[in-house]
């Protein structure tokens, strides 16, 4: 993974690329060559005018009728994103989220390699979270120009997360990918990145909500009280 400049891209084209990836991965895999931006539109419930914008970020473009070759398609959208280099990564926080992030493999194969963690726990400093070793954090500043690092992860709860922060960019690190509740303040040549499953669980919630406008979605739903 590349961290980027300042660029001009809309978020939400970009959100919607590891979606195409996948799908066309799949579609490689089984032996497909060709692939238009219809049928795209047509598998993944999209617009395909939007599919066509989309994919044009990475510079690829269709060819009327054939479409486009799968191989070129995935690569360049591997090369747009990053995620045909890789990028070194800390983790900060080797909690619930932290281990779970640290555990999921596949973020190697979007570029994202984390080699290291940190913690205040005086249990967790020395130990090993699947095969990665918990350092204190004052050891980040050090370690993080020997080993090459250019993103933080932060893990940790909201009060400690502009502090790790701040140790992170001290360090050097260009990328924060962001998972605490905070907005972070930090200098213009950092870029961060706030993952928020709530956000995520906001649309879900409105959605239902759309749907029947009379209830309330479950898990916002009162116990119901007993009449006498
Ligand atoms: P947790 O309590 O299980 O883990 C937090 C870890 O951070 C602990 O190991 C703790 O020792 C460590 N820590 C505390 N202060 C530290 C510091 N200064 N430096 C380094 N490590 C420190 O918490 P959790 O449930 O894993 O949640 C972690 C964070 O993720 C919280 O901010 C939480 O709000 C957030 N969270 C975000 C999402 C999301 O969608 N973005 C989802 C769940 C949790």
């Amino acid at each position: 993974m590349r961290v980027a400049s300042r660029h001009p891209f809309p978020h939400p084209s970009i959100r919607r690329l590891p979606l195409y990836l996948r799908f066309l991965k799949q579609l490689r895999d089984a032996g497909s060559q060709k692939i238009s931006c219809t049928r795209i539109a047509r598998e993944l419930d999209l617009d395909s005018t939007q599919v066509r914008k989309d994919l044009a970020l990475t510079g690829i473009v269709g060819r009327p009728r054939i479409g486009y070759v799968l191989t070129d398609l995935v690569q360049a959208i591997e090369k747009f994103l990053g995620w045909d280099q890789r990028a070194l990564a800390f983790l900060a926080g080797v909690g619930n989220l932290g281990r779970a992030i640290i555990g999921y493999e596949d973020f190697r194969r979007c570029g994202l390699d984390i080699v290291a963690a940190f913690d205040i726990d005086a249990g967790k400093i020395g130990g090993e979270v699947f095969g990665r070793r918990v350092y204190h954090p004052a050891e980040m500043p050090a370690l993080t120009p020997k080993l090459g690092v250019s993103v933080g992860v932060i893990t940790v709860p909201a009060v400690a997360a502009q502090e790790v922060a701040d140790v992170m960019v001290k360090s050097g690190i260009s990328g924060i990918w962001n998972f605490s509740p905070i907005r972070l303040e930090l200098p213009p040549r950092v870029r961060v990145e706030n993952a928020l499953l709530t956000s995520s669980l906001a649309v879900l919630s409105v959605d239902l909500k759309r749907e029947s406008p009379e209830a309330a979605p479950p898990f916002q739903r009162p116990p119901a009280r007993r009449s006498r």
